[in-house]
């Protein structure tokens, strides 16, 4: 099992979670993290970290986000390793509750 970052991490990126993980397995984009889930340890502590409540367990990922779960497996692979905690993007607050953001990820 693993955990995955979901949309409501685009255009927010607040990044307490990304300095809590034991096994560093973060991968930074330019407005949104996402998980490796081969090195995930599934120890959760990152799902109380994130202030857009974006991590979920893959069995939890709510039925319209299932497509995270491929995403964070692709997209780790590609994006550089984060281990320190950033400063959430201007405007996050506004934008971490909103729906439809696949198409602005970057
Ligand atoms: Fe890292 Fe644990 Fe979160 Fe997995 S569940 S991403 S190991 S902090």
């Amino acid at each position: 099992m693993t955990h995955v970052v979901t949309e409501s991490c685009i255009k927010c990126h607040d990044g307490p979670c990304l300095q809590v993980c034991p096994v560093d397995c973060f991968h930074e984009g330019l407005n949104f993290v996402v998980t490796n889930p081969y090195a995930c340890i599934d120890c959760a502590v990152c799902v109380a970290e994130c202030p857009g409540n974006a991590i979920y367990e893959e069995h939890d990922v709510p039925s319209d986000q299932k497509h995270f779960l491929q995403l964070n497996e692709e997209v780790a692979e590609k994006w550089p390793k984060i281990t320190r905690s950033v400063p959430a993007l201007p405007d996050a607050e506004k934008w971490k509750d909103l729906k439809g953001k696949l198409k602005l990820l970057d």
